[in-house]
């Protein structure tokens, strides 16, 4: 049982990019010499507390104190003050207590600087540092009166950007001013391991001391009294203090999200670009963004030399309010670019301690996960499956796709996504990523599994992903208008209300069926018009009636009288569709025992449709969700008909038959529906009757356009006596989570393994050789019930391994629980998947 005490489970990420705000203020009649440094530690605690962080450490010198907080640094001097943290921290909301304390000692703000690089993981950040428009839409409620500005500087493809946001100048042009505004900040990326190493306590740890030594940080800013702090279990910090100037140097070192920046500020005479060669040469990054501040631009720094290695990859120039000139250049170790843009994978390549080459950075970004070329994966066919012809369908492990992520944020689109529809339905997504750019090999085939590992790795994930295939609805999309072209779809938004999917869907030309008022509101807020959605709940909640009524979506379904008079109250201008019971008794799903009027009672509920005065225009009927049997369609058109004449009898301009949800795509459309649907249109519907034909299929499109993968965090093994041993696993997603389609759906499901932690994707055993061992596969919650499945034949798997769940999109995500407080919301990449 060695393999199981090797726990390779991710560790959390952590956000090393740093926000950063320098306030400036001018004394006023009563103010105390020493200014903001008055301030007691009191007040800067419960400053540092609204920021969502705390004082570790503090260091006096004769013109300032310098602070090393839980994330980054505080720097107080007299007139002005500095603080800049990382992770989730809240920055900004310490600029209110700031500005009120400052108030206290009769200073006011006469100038500020907001500045930040790009975040490495922005979907971790709280509101409002998800854009910065939303963090200068807060600083301009704060400096308003400053006059600000706000610049993003550098490319948005290469490197971090680098965004500010200033106001205001000093009250006075002092040479302590002046001074002030000198500043160098780097920030780096893709560390050399060893060099990352270093600042972890780890069995080479001496002191905090030993290490800013031996790093060689002590010679950034030499005579310096230094500061310093390592974390447990890894991670540095330090201010090191020298007259009016300060240096800082933070550090994340975990390779999932290995991040260091290093500031200078107040050191106009240091030269940036022998500065910057002692930076490259301590941490080695395959990225780094400098940003030089100065007074006065100087030549020197539009066209400082590269550190030895490094390639720029451009420079950008901003003149600042208050008189100061910003620059700022990306640099990268040739090699590195390489690796980003998917050339041969070079892991496992071996790594001396004296080799302080490219190669570092190199096996750093290896191993973060950025290699683009990750071996196939290896087919596997779960004895559950029924058939092993998956190939090509979405989502199995041997299609092939040319995935792309959508990158709606930056507006940047892979050629293969240049087609208008897709780029429509991308200008409708407002959130199209939350995991920001995954590397695009250009026009390269990659299986899902494959893209996973890379997603998985990459992000250092643990919690469930599913990759949501845009490819695969729009190919849905045109299959359904090649075989039944009368039919329109209507897709029910409560199969799967993902933000990607509906947008997909929009620019195709569907219309939607809601049923709630948030729903309306989805589909609503992507610019669908109120007249391409049907509000088929037959009975639905007087809010709702009101809502849809005051969004003018007129078209709604009935089938009781009572319903008529709620539409007679509160929607007098609704458009009825009066739905009929037809049921499949084979669907998987039915709907019968709640929805749908006898048919015998059809002209019995027009004739009360007319006494309520409430205008119908059709019929409608849902066979059951999950439907397979073509004469269930086949009659239910016919007993349609029935009805339709008699609305056109009783008077009502009878123009739309609805014939509702309940196709299946996992398999294609099963087998015979659409002909039958088609036939019986002919038949009972011709053109000739000028009545338009609609549908609501909901788990048709969301079926397979999802899949889900979730991590194993725990494994049992038992050997019962005459019986075959078994192995259990816990998983991070369950019954109360996407899978409660077990339950309310009645689904099945068959994962298949993710080897993520037991083997390099390529080692991974083929499915024939792999030996089996049965068991269960719980959720993650403390119910018994919570079990995905029992009995389960897998190939020995380990915590931190994956499993896959194909065709996992429809009624999963949208009906589950944060039972226990375990939120089951996964992260979602949109690929868009071509065959
Ligand atoms: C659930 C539902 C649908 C969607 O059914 P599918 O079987 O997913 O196609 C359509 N119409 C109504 C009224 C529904 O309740």
């Amino acid at each position: 049982m060695a393999g199981d005490s090797e726990m390779q489970l991710p560790c959390p990420l952590f956000e090393g990019s740093e926000k950063r705000i320098e306030v400036g203020f001018a004394f006023g009649a009563g103010t105390p010499v020493d200014g903001l440094r008055s301030l007691s530690r009191d007040q800067l605690d419960g400053l540092m507390s609204q920021a969502a962080c705390c004082i570790v450490s503090h260091r006096a010198e004769q013109d300032f104190d310098a602070y090393v907080l839980s994330e980054s640094s505080l720097f107080v001097y007299p007139e002005r003050l500095m603080l800049k943290t990382c992770g989730t921290t809240q920055l900004l909301a310490a600029v209110p207590l700031l500005l009120k304390l400052a108030q206290g000692l009769g200073m006011h703000a006469c100038c500020t600087k907001y500045s930040r690089a790009s975040f490495l993981f922005p979907e971790k950040q709280p509101a409002p540092y998800h854009a910065f428009s939303e963090e200068v839409a807060f600083l301009e409620t704060q400096f308003g009166q400053l006059n600000g500005s706000a610049y993003v500087m550098g490319d948005a493809l290469h490197g971090l950007q680098w965004h500010i946001y200033a106001a205001g100048g000093p009250e006075r042009q002092t040479r302590c001013s002046r001074q002030a505004q000198a500043s160098i900040e780097v920030c780096m990326t893709h560390l050399c391991p060893n060099k990352a190493a270093q600042f972890c306590r780890g069995a080479n740890f001496v002191s905090a001391q030993q290490t800013t030594v031996s790093s060689g940080i002590a010679d950034l800013l030499p005579g310096s009294d230094i500061d310093e702090f390592v974390f447990e279990p890894c991670g540095y910090s330090m201010n090191g203090l020298q007259g009016e100037a300060f240096s800082t140097v933070h550090i994340t070192p975990e390779e999932a999200c290995c991040y260091a920046s290093v500031e200078l500020t107040g050191c106009p005479d240091v030269d940036p670009a022998a500065f910057l060669a002692k930076v490259a040469d301590i941490f080695r990054p395959g990225r780094m963004t400098v940003c030089l501040t100065s007074a006065a631009a100087s030549s020197a720094h539009l066209s400082m030399p590269a550190p030895k290695g490094y390639t720029a990859l451009g420079s950008s120039v901003q003149r600042l309010p208050g008189g100061a000139t910003a620059v700022v250049h990306s640099l990268q170790l040739p090699k590195l670019g390489s690796v980003l843009t998917n050339e041969p994978d070079l892991a496992g390549q071996a790594m001396s301690e004296d080799a302080r080459t490219d190669d570092d950075a190199m096996s750093s970004a290896t191993a973060l996960g950025l290699s683009g070329d990750i071996a196939p994966h290896v087919g596997y066919a779960s004895s559950h499956s029924s058939e092993s012809g998956l190939k090509g369908r979405p989502g199995s492990p041997d299609s092939p796709l040319l995935w792309a992520e959508l990158q709606g944020v930056s507006g940047v689109k892979p050629p293969e996504l240049q087609d208008a529809v897709c780029s429509k339905a991308m200008a409708l997504c407002s959130i199209v990523t939350r995991h920001g750019a995954v590397p695009v090999p250009d026009g390269k085939p990659a299986t899902i599994d494959a893209f996973l590992t890379r997603l998985i790795r990459q992000h250092g994930l643990e919690d469930p992903v599913c990759v949501v295939d845009l490819g695969a609805v729009a190919r849905l999309f045109r299959d359904w208008m090649a075989a039944m072209p009368r039919v329109v779809p209507f897709y029910a938004v409560k199969a799967n209300n993902d933000e990607g999917i509906l947008a997909m869907l929009a620019a195709l030309g569907a219309g939607f069926d809601c049923a709630s008022d948030a729903e309306l509101d989805m589909v609503l807020r992507l610019g669908v018009s109120p007249d391409r959605i049907v509000f088929a709940n037959a009975c639905k909640r007087p809010r709702d009636i009101r809502a849809a009524a005051s969004k003018q979506v007129a078209l709604t379904t009935f089938d009781t009288p009572s319903e008529l008079a709620k539409l007679a109250r509160w929607h007098p201008s609704a458009r009825a569709l009066l739905r009929i019971r037809a049921d499949d008794p084979a669907a998987r799903c039915q709907l019968g025992n709640k929805y749908g009027a006898d048919p015998d009672d059809a002209r019995a509920l027009l004739k009360a449709a007319k006494e309520f005065g409430v205008a119908v225009r059709g019929v409608s009927f849902h066979v059951g969700s999950g439907a397979t049997d073509p004469e269930a369609f086949r009659e239910a058109i016919q007993l349609a008909r029935t009805a339709f004449d008699a609305g056109t009898e009783l008077g009502f301009q009878m123009d739309l038959l609805d014939i509702g949800g309940g196709f299946c795509s996992a398999a294609g459309f099963a087998g015979g529906v659409t002909a039958a649907v088609n036939s019986a249109l002919a038949e009972h519907f011709p053109a000739s009757l000028g009545a338009q034909i609609i549908a609501e299929p909901g788990r048709y499109f969301a079926e397979t356009a999802a899949t889900l993968a979730c991590m194993v965090f725990g494994v049992r093994d038992g050997a019962p006596a005459d019986a075959a041993p078994t192995r259990d696993y816990w998983i991070t997603d369950g019954l109360y989570g996407s899978m409660n389609s077990l339950l309310y759906d009645h689904a099945t499901v068959a994962p298949r393994p993710l080897r993520i932690a037991s083997a390099a994707p390529d080692q991974a055993p083929r499915a024939e050789s792999a030996p089996l061992t049965r068991g269960s596969i719980f959720g993650p919650s403390c119910d018994g019930l919570d079990t995905v499945l029992t009995d389960y034949p897998l190939p020995r798997l380990q915590s931190g391994d994956w499993l896959v769940f194909a065709e996992h999109g429809a009624y999963t995500f949208c009906g589950a629980c944060a039972f226990n407080g375990m939120d089951p919301t996964p992260s979602i990449f949109y690929i868009f998947s071509e065959t």
